[in-house]
């Protein structure tokens, strides 16, 4: 017996997201020792692309990829200083937005949607809102709204493209205030 629905065969448009690559990969995720590990993915949010039949799109990790583990925590602009990092994140923004165009291009029938860009907020390289940007007495960080620097070189590479597409921030703390945004994206 088939269990394959109309909607299988006939389907005008795909939809994906691209996501930050530590929500499908939480090991790259910062570490220095005696910090909690965080394994796997972000379960909430990859359980929901599922039941909403949204893909995902891996970018890739700036910060791993420049720094590795363990690696100190930064504020944006102790990343914006370290030589070559700023570079390295606007080569990855033009890869990754070379990428997503790529996707929608080559898709004539059925159509593949860029639904939304998400980051990680708090992120001094993928926050979308919040990003760190000054040291706090007690050791930890004052945010201000901005974006990290990633997802800044991403903006400008997807605007060169002509690619509008909403980005979103991934709040760990409140995962279900994103999948609330993307069903809103994505109409549903
Ligand atoms: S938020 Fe961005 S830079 Fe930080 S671990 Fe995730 S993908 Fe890497």
């Amino acid at each position: 017996m088939s269990t394959m629905r109309a909607e299988d065969t006939d389907i005008e448009e795909l939809r994906v997201v691209a996501v930050a690559h530590c929500i499908l990969n939480q090991s790259t995720r910062w570490w220095k020792e005696g910090k909690r590990l965080r394994r796997g993915m972000v379960k909430k949010v990859i359980e929901a692309l599922a039941s909403m039949r949204i893909g995902a799109v891996q970018m890739p990790c700036p910060e791993f990829s420049f720094c590795g583990n363990p690696r100190p925590s930064r504020t944006r602009e102790e990343y914006e200083s370290l030589p070559g990092f700023t570079v390295h994140c606007r080569r990855l923004a033009r890869d990754t937005a070379e990428n997503l165009k790529a996707l929608t291009v080559l898709s004539k029938r059925p159509k593949i949607k860029i639904v939304a860009v998400i980051g990680v907020e708090r992120s001094p390289t993928c926050g979308v809102k919040l990003t760190p940007y000054r040291r706090t007495v007690h050791g930890g960080f004052e945010y201000r709204e901005a974006k990290g620097l990633f997802m800044e070189a991403l903006e400008e590479e997807l605007r060169t493209l002509k690619i509008v597409v909403p980005m979103l921030g991934l709040d760990l703390k409140r995962p279900e205030n994103l999948i609330a945004e993307i069903k809103d994206k994505a109409g549903r």
